[in-house]
Parts: C-alpha cells; structure tokens; sequence
C-alpha cells in the first residue's frame, strides 16, 4: 500500500480506518505464534499493521525481518522507530531498511530511556525529540513513507501541562506526519478531549485512537501503569465482580473495548488502532462484535 492510499484510508469518510500492533517476537517459536495471528486478523479487515521496535536498538533486526514478513503476507505495514540510542546515520541506514523492505510507513517515536535510566538522553550525534525524525524521514525519502507521530490523550508523562504537550504535538505535524496514534485510553472522554485540544493548536491530521482490550485487571494494572492510563473506575468494578476467572475477565475486556470502538466511531474518530499484544482471541472477538 502506498503512502497516498495508507492516508486516503485513514481520511476515508466512508469506512473507519483500522489497525493492529504488533510487538516483534523475541524469539523463532515467538515469531511462527505471531504470523500465526497476523493470517488470522488479515481476512478481518484490518487496513494495515504496525510494528513496534525496542528501546537500546535491541530489536532493530526483528522489527526489520518481521515487518518484511508481514509486507509479504500482504498486509500494509508501519515500521515503529526510536531515536534511542542511534546517530542520525543510523537512523537514515533503518529509513533506507525499511524502504527496502516495502514498510508504507514509519511511526517516528523518541522513544523511552532504556531500563534502569530515568532520562531520556540523546545520543550525541542523534535527536533529542521525535520531530527531529520526522524531518529526517521526510528529507532522507520525500513523500516514501506514510508517517505518524505518538499523541497521548492523559498527556505524556514527561510533559509539564496538557498545553505544552500539544504544541509539540503540533510541532510534529508542522513538521510533516501525516497522521498521530494514540496512546492507549480506556475512557473515549480523554480522547476527545485531546481531539478538541489538538485541533484548537492547529492540528488537522487524522488522529488514530489506541485501544487495549484488557486481559485481565492485573494484567491491565501492569500494563497502564507502564504507559501511565488510567483505569475507569466502572471498568475496575466490571474486572472485580468476575472474581478469579481470567477467561470472564478477558470476556469484560473485549466488552470494553467492544463499547469503546463503537462510541469512538460514533463520535466522528477516524478508526481505531487495537494493541492486540501478539494474541488473536480478543482481537477476534472484537471485530466480530462489530462487524455484527
Ligand atoms: C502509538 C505509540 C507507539 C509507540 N511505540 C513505541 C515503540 O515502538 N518503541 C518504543 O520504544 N516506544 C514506543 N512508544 C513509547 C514512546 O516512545 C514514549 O512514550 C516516549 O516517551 C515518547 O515518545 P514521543 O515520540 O511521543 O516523543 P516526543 O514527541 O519527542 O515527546 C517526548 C516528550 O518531550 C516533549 N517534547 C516533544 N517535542 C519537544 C520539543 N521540541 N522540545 C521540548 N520538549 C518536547 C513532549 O511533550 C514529551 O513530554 C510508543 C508510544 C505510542 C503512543
């Protein structure tokens, strides 16, 4: 999919864009599981995947050998890419990978410290911020790639006040992505609120809303601590009343999510990206439930 088809999907009135990511698998067992799923979702009518890529450089070979193999199948792919810990020539040298490797578009990302550093510190030849790689995209390979931007409607954590986190939101978008994915949210208030926000700051690109179905409470107490979201109180109590049975939690899960696509859609959202966490049952469920 080129990158001119990738947007007029995803600024398609007609039908709601949808999309499901991926984590590279950390090893050839996890690698068969995961393309396992990438068939089983492709005929559900997903319009792309998208990849995520490690922090430290860690998984910069798995995100390009298993995007490869997801292009391959056929589905549409955007190749996540961090500034952490990488010059602005290896930067260009993974641009110029993932060209090769027929990704339709890049999800340009700072990118967390990595483990056991609270700060993010660029490298020293490297971008401190993720509108720095969107420039870089955009100049190393001219109107190549669809490119995104991370939006975070509970704001990022590093960030002093909604405001500021938007400006550099905008920031991004001036600065050539083409669209903005979110950070997961269990509440659609918090996404629209971020929509009104960001288009009072002048951002016009479709903005993609992040949703989880949980696992499970712990699971998405674990899970939303990591990226700071908030679990709905309603939900914590829907989670607790299932009692021990994780199959009757993940049930409340997709139902949440069920609920949260339809009132996203309804509410004039673009679509929804599904952190499917590599597992296909809930992702199934969900787009069964809708589609019906
Ligand atoms: C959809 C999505 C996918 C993700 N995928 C990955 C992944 O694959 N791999 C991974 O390691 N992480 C991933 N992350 C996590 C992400 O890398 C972290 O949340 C990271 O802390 C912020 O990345 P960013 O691209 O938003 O950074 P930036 O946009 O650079 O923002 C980082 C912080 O700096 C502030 N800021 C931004 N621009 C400026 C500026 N010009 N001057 C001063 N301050 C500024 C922002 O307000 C924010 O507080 C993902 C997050 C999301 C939402």
């Amino acid at each position: 999919m080129s990158r001119t088809q990738l947007i007029a999907a995803l600024r398609s009135p007609v039908r709601p864009t949808v999309s499901v990511e991926f984590f590279p698998p950390k090893d050839a067992e996890g690698g068969v599981r995961m393309l396992k799923v990438a068939a089983t979702l492709k005929p559900l009518g997903i319009d792309f995947a998208s990849l995520t890529y490690g922090a430290g450089g860690t998984s910069r070979d798995t995100t390009i050998t298993y995007g490869a193999e997801l292009v391959k199948m056929g589905i549409p792919l955007i190749g996540h890419l961090t500034c952490v810990g990488h010059s602005q020539a290896e930067l260009s040298a993974i641009i110029e990978q993932y060209d090769r490797a027929g990704f339709s578009g890049i999800l340009a990302l700072r990118g967390d410290p990595p483990k056991g550093q609270t700060d993010f510190v660029a490298h020293p030849e490297g971008f401190a911020h993720a509108e720095s790689l969107v420039r870089l995209i955009g100049a190393a390979r001219p109107g190549r790639f669809a490119v995104g931007v991370a939006g975070f409607p509970e704001r990022h954590p590093d960030a002093t006040d909604d405001l500021a986190d938007i400006r550099f939101l905008a920031g991004k978008v001036s600065a050539g992505a083409d669209f903005v994915t979110t950070q997961l949210f269990l509440d659609n208030d918090d996404y629209f609120r971020f929509v009104d926000r960001a288009h009072a700051a002048g951002v016009s690109v479709p903005i993609l809303p992040g949703i989880m179905p949980v696992l499970s409470l712990k699971q998405a107490r674990t899970f939303c601590g990591f990226c700071k979201a908030r679990i709905p109180d309603a939900l914590v109590r829907e989670l607790e009343a299932c009692g021990p049975d994780e199959e009757a939690q993940r049930k409340v899960g997709v139902s949440w999510a069920v609920r949260q696509a339809r009132g996203l859609i309804a509410r004039g959202a673009p679509g929804y990206h599904v952190y499917i966490l590599n597992k296909a049952e809930s992702a199934v469920e969900l787009f069964a439930e809708l589609r019906a």
